[in-house]
Order: structure tokens, then sequence, then C-alpha cells
């Protein structure tokens, strides 16, 4: 063969598979646009026939996918790419798809339907029990779940020395082991703890007005989506909608598809997450158009999702530099009604720690402790060691040892989250790992962007954006969680940079330094 025709051979190979794995991709966003309209249009009524088409689409995408034909087309591509560069994207796109399909055909077609048209209706009847306060409505549903996953993770098998929970957490975040998030979360916790009660201590107690202060619904929506557009969101390519939970889903960086919520006493919550779910909204919309559905053209992971996330809606949103500028534009969205308000009233509403209920409202000093409750009791359903039954128990107690609380009920209690009926479980722990990532990162942005902080104070976010389309986005899934942030950073993923933001932040803040 001439080097020509080995040359267009290899193309075509690459060609074919990218044929393949787009036709899964125009199933996986049909899903997933339809996950979408559930949660913010679909009638009630219409809960039955959505789930039929969701599992519907997750069996055709399953079937296409890991057919034996995929299979050849991706040894075939694998032969053309295996001269090129390591971290070539082709060669990238080509690991990644093959990593894949080795663990998407794992797992029987009638497992992976029946997970999906469970899920659908588990998430309707989470919802019911949640607003009812009914456990024992929604606990047969977890029972099948968390069988369902032990089932799964069977399937999908674990390295030597780990544990079920590891084969579930791999499709979040590849690699993830939970002996390695303990190890993560035991020091962390110590360490928040060490600040949390130095805070309780303190001489200033931040004032919580802006917080309790009610401001008309309609203007909220205008101010938060008008922040959402400043720091680089495109709504000619994406939308944002109203929902119970704020999510940020759609079906291709060019129709992004997030959701928020209001709540009457407080605008900070809507602005909270609008600005996260904004974040993951521009990762989405800084991925490649011309690799979509390709792992290049993909998010590195859901932690790396989260640092995007948690960067612009705590380091960004929660910041004296934003809120100066932010403060300006009050006026317009709400006339009079927040004049009375300091810039230090708002910078100390957006970072009143207060241990809570609920972890979507939670501050940074308390947000991970959330987080670290739902990992043991999600590991010790799947080992196998905890009982569905005995959730709401074991939940209250460790919300009263972590957070010195006693949950009033399951409703503020374990009926929170919708994750665990979504059947997602070992997913929990990204939000750490991310919050974590995100302090990391924007340590490096201002060390690489002199100035970036007062560009904030006049409404410029673009320096920051622009640094991450780069850094981040751009990188599509070339490098895991850890790979990343040294590439990014220089070092290992570490605790350091988030304990100097929020001690750097909240000792002043509370009179201590
Ligand atoms: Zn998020």
């Amino acid at each position: 063969m001439t080097a020509t025709a080995a040359h267009d051979s290899g193309t075509a190979a690459m060609a074919a598979l990218i044929g393949r794995v787009r036709e899964v991709k125009l199933l996986e966003s049909t899903a997933s646009v339809l996950g979408w309209d559930q949660e913010t249009m679909m009638p009630e009524g219409g809960v039955e026939w959505r789930s039929a088409q969701l599992a519907h689409l997750a069996r055709l995408s399953h079937q296409t996918f890991t057919s034996t034909q995929t299979g050849d087309l991706i040894a075939a591509a694998m032969d053309a790419v295996a001269g090129l560069p390591e971290d070539h994207p082709d060669r990238v796109d080509v690991r990644e798809i093959d990593r894949d399909w080795r663990k998407a055909t794992r797992l029987p077609e009638a497992l992976v339907s029946e997970l999906a048209e469970l899920s659908s209706k588990a998430m309707h009847e989470w919802a019911a029990a949640r607003q009812a306060n009914d456990f024992p409505r929604f606990q047969p549903w977890l029972e099948r779940t968390v069988e369902l996953n032990r089932q799964k993770a069977e399937c999908l098998g674990w390295p030597a020395g780990g544990e079920p929970w590891d084969a579930l957490a791999d499709s979040y975040e590849p690699g993830l082991a939970a002996v390695e998030m303990q190890a993560v979360f035991e020091p962390l916790r110590k360490r928040l703890q060490g600040l949390l009660d130095r805070l309780r201590g303190a001489p200033r107690r931040p004032s919580n007005g802006f917080n309790e202060h009610a401001l008309a619904l309609a203007d909220q929506e205008r101010f938060v989506k008008f922040v959402a557009r400043r720091i680089g969101f495109d709504f000619s390519r994406g939308r944002l909608d109203r929902s119970t939970h704020p999510f940020c889903g759609g079906s291709h960086c060019n129709d992004v598809r997030m959701t928020t919520r209001y709540l009457e006493t407080c605008v900070l919550d809507a602005l909270g997450s609008t600005m996260h779910e904004a974040g993951h909204g521009m990762y989405e919309q800084g991925l490649s158009a011309e690799r979509i559905g390709l792992p290049m053209g993909e998010a590195a992971g859901l932690s790396v999702h989260e640092s995007q996330s948690r960067l612009w809606e705590n380091q960004v949103g929660r910041s004296r530099a934003f809120w100066t500028w932010a403060q300006g534009q009050l006026p317009a969205f709400f006339g009079e009604a927040c004049d009375r308000f300091s810039l230090q009233d708002l910078v100390d509403g957006a970072n009143v720690v207060e241990p809570g209920f609920i972890r979507v409202e939670a501050d940074e000093g308390t947000y991970n402790m959330h987080v670290m409750i739902r990992f043991e009791l999600e590991r010790a359903m799947i080992k196998g060691d905890l009982k569905v039954a005995d959730l709401p128990g074991v939940w209250n107690g460790l919300y009263k040892d972590f957070l010195g609380l006693t949950v009033p009920d399951d409703r503020r209690g374990c009926l929170q989250d919708v994750h665990w009926s979504m059947g997602a479980i070992g997913y929990f722990p990204t939000y750490t790992l991310g919050t974590l990532l995100a302090a990391q990162l924007f340590e490096k942005a201002r060390t690489d962007l002199p100035g970036l902080e007062e560009g904030f104070t006049r409404g410029d976010f673009s320096p920051l954006l622009g640094w991450l389309r780069k850094n981040v986005h751009a990188e599509g899934r070339r490098h895991r969680l850890d790979g990343l942030c040294r590439k990014v950073t220089g070092k290992p993923l570490s605790a350091d940079p988030l304990m100097r933001h929020l001690e750097g932040k909240l000792l002043p803040l509370y009179g201590l330094a």
C-alpha cells in the first residue's frame, strides 16, 4: 500500500467511526431534550409515555453503540491513528470511544432500558414523595434503584482492592475510587470543621438582611438573566427556564438548556444557582461544534464540569469585586427596593456561613459537609451495609454529627436531592472535587491575568471566560481530572487553594483577621 492509500484508508476508518458515534449522539441528545422537557414543561399526565420513550431511546442507543460492528470500526480506527502522538485529537477520540465501548458492552440491554424507565418514573415518585414529606412512598423506588445499580456495578466490575461504588462512580469521574475519595474527605472535614468552629466564636456577624429581603420574582428573573448574559452565557445558543431542581442539560453546544428557581425572599438563591448553571452552560457552549459527539467535543468529566459552575458561583459571584459592579445594576431591575443595602451588606449576604439542612442552599463553608454525608450513605447502600428503610434515621444522625443539626423532616432530610431517584449513585463526590479544582484554577487565572478582579468591578468577565475556554473547554476529554489540573496549574489537585480562598475571605468578614 502506498503512503497516500494508507492515509486514505485511515481517514475512511475515522470517518466511519465518527458516523457511528454521531448516530448514538443523535439518540442520546434527543433523550436529553426529552428529559429537560419532563422537568420544565411536560404535564404530569405525560410521565408514563415519557418513561417509555426514554427507555426506548436508551435501548436504541445502547444497541447502536455496543454492536460488534462498532467494535470493528473502533479496531480499524485504532490502527489508523496508531502513528499519531498520544494527545492528538483523533487519537484521544479513539481511545475514549474504545473506553466507553468496553464499558457499555458489559451492560445487558435489558438492564440499560430498565434503568432508564425506572429513573424516569422514580424521579416522578420522588418529587411527589418529597412534596408530601412521605419517605415510605419513595422507599420501594429507591430500593429498586439500589438493586439495579448493584447489578450494574457487578456487570461493569471494579479494580482489585476496590468496591462496587467504584464501578458506578467511574461513569461520572473516570477511575475514581471510594478509598481515594475518603482520603480527600477526612482531612478536608477536619480543616472545614476547624474553620467553622472559629467562625462560630467570631466577634463580627455578617448581616443577613439582603438574604431576607423580598423581591418580585419577575424582577429577579430579568436580573439573573442579565447577569448570566454578562458573564458570557450566549442566549442565542441556550435558554434559562424554571424547574424545582436547577440543572443544565440540552442537546448540543448550540442548544444548551439550563434552569433555575426563584424564592421570593432571596434573590441570592436564584442568582447563585443561575451563575452556577451558567458555568455549566458556558462550558457546554465552549465545546467544539466540529467535534460534536466525539470525546474531544465533550466535557472532561463531572468534576471538571462542576469546577466550572462552582467557579462562577463562588469565586466570582460571592466576591466583593463582583458585587461592586452588581450593586450598580440593582436599581435598573428592582427600582429603589435595594437602595438601603450597602456594598458591605451585599457581600455579607453572599457570604454568611450558617449550617443548614439543604445542600443546594448551603454556603461555601458548609457545602462540602453535605457532600461527605451523601457519599458515606450511598457507599453503604451499594455495599449492602445500609438498608434503604434505615436511610432517614442514619441520614439524620450524620447531620447531627457533621453539622450539629436536628433534621426536622425527610423533606429537608433524605428526600431533598433528585440524584438517587435518577439512579445517579457515585455522582455526589464530583461536587467536592469540582469545588477544589475551581479554587485551584481561579488562583492560577489570577496569576495569569493581572487585573482580573479589577475587571469584575467594571462588569468585565470576558478575560476569565477566555482563559477557561482555552485551558479547559478546548481540551475536551484529552485529560482526566488530575492530568488537567496538573497541566493547567502545574500541581496535583489539592485542598489548599480552597482553604486559602475560604480563610482569606471569611476570616476578615467575621472580624478574625
Ligand atoms: Zn453543578
